[in-house]
């Protein structure tokens, strides 16, 4: 393999990943972020960040689900914190149309009864009487695994510059991982708003993240170490990342109240809002221009694309191969 000079733009998801991917496999790798304090400018802060390949499969083309499924082989590879404990999937009595939908646009679950509800989670017992568990999704929690990451990218040899948007001379390639700001260059980028609570409480446990469908506000709650809870998230056409509306606090936070009433007594630790990179599909992309490479519209699935898109853009480097739904 002809080692190349590498700068990838962008410490989000995407960037780090393929940071770490490209240093991995033998090249001079420079990472580059724009904010001086990593992650303090990047949509990926604000992510659940669940693993979820069928859940996603609502919404998504089936290439997400592949992908994803690689994905989760690279995290458990990578990152020592992946938590696979699955997903629960749930609606309330009146909503149960909603169940049956989301079981019929996805695939990988099994029906489940309150009983099997209260084994997998013995918080819930008597609250909810069918649902859908998932058993090979997990999450990771964004505010470790980003740190991670960045320590895994310099441990692998890997330059990481801080506080920069200078490309370094005689690059042979760059990685555009820029997220939103490419929209520079590339015109059918948008941003979809998502916002999200972090709340703590010591009196609910739980043990894999729980979606509750709804046929208006369909939430989902993610449990993270030290009795913190991320709830999310808003899906709303907009690149704004302003503070979080009355409106959609009120949502986040009755939904998990909605699943546990003992959410009530949470203290509140932040509302926080990022705008997802998208194109028009809500596919992801890997947009070669000769020796500008970009990797882009992760969407809901950053977390959940990245390191198989990284590895996508790896092999390409070495090999000039492409996936027909991927590259463009
Ligand atoms: C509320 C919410 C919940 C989510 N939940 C999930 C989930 O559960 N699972 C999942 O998989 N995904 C989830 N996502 C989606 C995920 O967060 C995004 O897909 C992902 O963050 C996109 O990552 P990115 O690296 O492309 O962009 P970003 O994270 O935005 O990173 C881009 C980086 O580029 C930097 N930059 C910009 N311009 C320059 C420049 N010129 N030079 C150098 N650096 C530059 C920026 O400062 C930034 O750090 C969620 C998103 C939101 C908002």
């Amino acid at each position: 393999m002809s080692r190349k000079k590498i700068t990838v733009q962008g410490a989000g998801i995407c960037g780090l990943w393929h940071a770490l991917t490209l240093a991995k496999a033998g090249h001079a790798v420079t990472l580059i972020e724009r904010s001086e304090k990593p992650f303090t400018d990047a949509c990926s802060q604000y992510a659940g960040a669940m693993l979820s390949p069928f859940c996603e499969e609502e919404g998504t083309e089936p290439l997400n689900r592949d992908l994803g499924l690689r994905s989760l082989e690279l995290w458990l590879e990578t990152y020592p914190d992946t938590r696979v404990q699955g997903s629960l999937v749930i609606a309330q009595a009146r909503d149960l149309r909603e169940l049956d939908r989301f079981a019929r646009v996805t695939e990988g679950h099994e029906r489940v009864d309150g009983k099997r509800i209260a084994d997998l989670e013995p918080e819930l017992e008597g609250r909810y009487e069918t649902g859908l568990y998932i058993a090979q999704e997990g999450h990771v929690s964004p505010h470790d695994a980003l740190p991670f990451l960045l320590e895994a990218v310099r441990g692998a040899g890997a330059d990481v510059h801080l506080g920069t948007d200078t490309i370094p001379d005689k690059s042979d390639l760059v990685i555009d991982c820029r997220g939103l700001a490419a929209r520079d260059d590339l015109t059918k980028l948008r941003g979809v708003r998502g916002e999200r609570a972090i709340i703590r409480t010591g009196e609910v446990t739980l043990n894999r993240q729980v979606r509750l469908l709804h046929p208006r506000f369909p939430l989902y709650v993610v449990p993270w170490s030290e009795n913190r809870f991320m709830i999310g998230a808003t899906q709303i056409e907009s690149d704004e990342t302003g503070p979080v509306t009355v409106r959609s606090a009120l949502e986040l936070l009755s939904t998990a109240y909605a699943l546990h009433p003992a959410f009530g007594e949470a203290e509140i630790l932040e509302f926080g809002a990022g705008a997802r990179p998208a194109f028009p599909d809500n596919q992801p992309r890997i947009v070669v221009k000769n020796t500008h490479i970009h990797v882009n519209g992760l969407y809901r699935n950053g977390y959940l694309l990245a390191p198989a898109l990284a590895e996508l853009t790896a092999r390409y480097i070495v090999s000039g191969e492409t996936h027909p739904e991927v590259f463009c």
